[in-house]
């Protein structure tokens, strides 16, 4: 962030009165811009006890696949932004149903949030930000390729749930500043999500 959306000045990094963190603080106007996380919201569709993936047309990770998500909009709440997003990537017009998994992604400023959700008719198609849309078995997801660690932790803890017969919620954190300061990272990178 370098200049102010209020006026157009330039913006400088510093502790305002009265607050803790440094903050950027246009001089000109006296506008603070608070950086606060965004939202990105998710669902597993499933249909026939298959799972419904998209692979990405799109930067960051174009060619892994990923359960449908992106980012939350005004005026929506978080089921709709799940269902909107699985609507634009994978044609697919889903019942979001429980909560599943809060995901805290530290190093990318983001809070991943999935829900469980039903594909009533095995109707979808190939959404502008996807190369491919796919049902898959349980045994068929290519965890190998997905795009985010984020879709891996949502994806197991569904498949433990489903299989133990419960609708749990989880909750965990990645943070890769922590990884990249200890040594190499072991993980696939995973910048940012969809827009
Ligand atoms: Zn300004």
């Amino acid at each position: 962030m370098k200049f102010c959306s209020n006026c157009g000045g330039p913006l400088v990094l510093r502790v305002p009165p009265g607050e803790q963190l440094p903050r950027h603080v246009c001089d000109r106007c006296g506008t603070i811009h608070y950086r606060n996380p965004k939202l990105v919201v998710g669902c597993v569709p499933q249909h026939d006890g298959r799972i419904l993936l998209c692979r990405r047309a799109i930067e960051p990770r174009r060619g892994y696949w990923t359960l449908p998500a992106g980012f939350m909009e005004n005026g929506e709440t978080l089921q709709q932004a799940a269902a909107r997003e699985t609507l634009e990537e994978a044609c697919a017009a889903v019942q979001v149903g429980s909560l599943l998994a809060v995901v805290h992604v530290l190093h990318a400023e983001q809070v991943h949030v999935f829900f469980r959700a039903v594909l009533p008719a095995a109707r979808y198609g190939t959404g502008t930000e996807s190369l491919e849309v796919a049902l898959f078995d349980a045994a068929a997801i290519p965890w190998e390729d997905l795009a985010f660690p984020s879709n891996d932790f949502a994806l197991r803890r569904f498949l433990e749930d489903r299989a133990a017969g419960r609708d749990a919620h989880h909750f965990t954190t990645i943070d890769r500043r922590l990884r990249q300061a200890a040594g190499p990272i072991d993980a696939p990178a995973a910048g940012g999500v969809a827009q």
